[in-house]
């Protein structure tokens, strides 16, 4: 029906190569990666071979050029990113504390990043969709709410598709008009990809089982349910489940996990394969980017997958 689109910041991410606390001393820097939750998702989904474009904003400098030719090489349609004359690309810095938290210095607010706007190349880009993967990290973006109400429109009305990735915290949900926005997603989306409590607090009950029905009831379609090293769920309406085992890898980077997994799940799906297909394949891209250092520079063809699938033992 037409390629899969995604809305949202692109940004650069540059890394502390030392774990510590924040940003209070000189310290070795790493980047800048090409980043960006729907970036990294609009990527791994071009990678795979999924038709695959981004509605976004970038400066007019490399942190912006960086991404658009990454994107762009890997076979994403980058026709509906604007360049912004005036704002600079976003960024995002992070350095790992030893718990595994992070402390982040963003500039998203005040950079291109927030500029998002439904331009005519937006508006094409739309029209030619078949699939809307919608992520929870869009809700923050001044002037992207309006672009997904149209796309929705657009998309469902030619009898397409949506996904939703909530990737949202709890707390942001009590903010404004977020979880008027949630809801409405939840209604519409025909598959959805929470990870950890998204599931219940997208449900509003506690309890996989639960949880999962109440969903069905309100017109889900699909549940890819991501449990980091514990792999991943398929739900279907019917009542079919199917588990998957994540695979042995050793973690680098986290970042952008979820964001590779759904990107190779929507993918995999739109290229016709069956749920415990798509559900190896997302679980091998996930792994995989975590294993190297970068927010998408995991993210894997077809081939890249196959050989790792081969190559990687299953997690117990
Ligand atoms: P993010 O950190 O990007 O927000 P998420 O919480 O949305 O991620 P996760 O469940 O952490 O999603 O990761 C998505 C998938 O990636 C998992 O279902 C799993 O298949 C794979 N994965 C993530 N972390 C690991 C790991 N340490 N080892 C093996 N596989 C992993």
């Amino acid at each position: 029906l037409g390629p899969t689109v995604v809305i949202g910041e692109i940004l650069v991410e540059i890394m502390a190569l030392t774990r510590g606390n924040g940003f209070l001393e000189p310290i070795e820097l790493v980047g800048p990666y090409a980043s960006g939750a729907p970036a990294i998702f609009i990527d791994q989904c071009a990678r795979l071979g999924g038709a695959a474009g981004i509605v976004a904003s970038v400066g007019d400098d490399d942190f912006g050029r960086l991404n658009v030719e990454r994107l762009r090489a890997d076979g994403a349609d980058v026709s509906a990113i604007s360049v912004s004359p005036d704002f600079p690309t976003g960024s995002a810095f992070v350095r790992y504390r030893e718990d595994g938290s992070r402390d982040f210095v963003f500039n998203i607010g005040k950079s291109a990043a927030a500029l998002i706007g439904l331009t005519d190349a937006a508006k094409a880009l739309f029209e030619r969709a078949g699939h809307l993967h919608v992520m929870g990290t869009a809700f923050a973006i001044p002037g992207a709410w309006e672009m997904i109400e149209h796309a929705l429109g657009v998309i469902k009305g030619r009898g397409g598709s949506v996904s939703f990735d909530p990737n949202l915290r709890k707390e942001l949900l009590g903010q404004g008009q977020t979880q008027a926005r949630f809801q409405r997603l939840l209604d519409l989306a025909d598959l959805l990809l929470p990870s950890g409590d998204e599931l219940f607090v997208a449900a509003g009950v506690e309890g996989e089982e639960a949880a999962v029905a109440a969903l069905f009831r309100r017109g889900i379609g699909e549940i890819a349910l991501k449990r980091g090293e514990k792999g991943s769920s398929f739900f279907g309406g019917d009542g079919t489940r199917i588990d998957r085992l994540a695979f042995a890898v050793t973690e680098v980077d986290p970042t952008g996990a979820g964001d590779c997994f759904g990107g190779a799940y929507v993918a995999c799906r739109r290229l016709g394969m069956a749920p415990a297909e798509a559900l190896d394949y997302a679980n091998a891209a996930g792994a995989r980017n975590v294993s190297v250092r970068g927010p998408m520079e995991g993210a894997g063809t077809r081939a890249e997958l196959d050989a790792f699938i081969a190559a990687t033992p299953r997690l117990p």
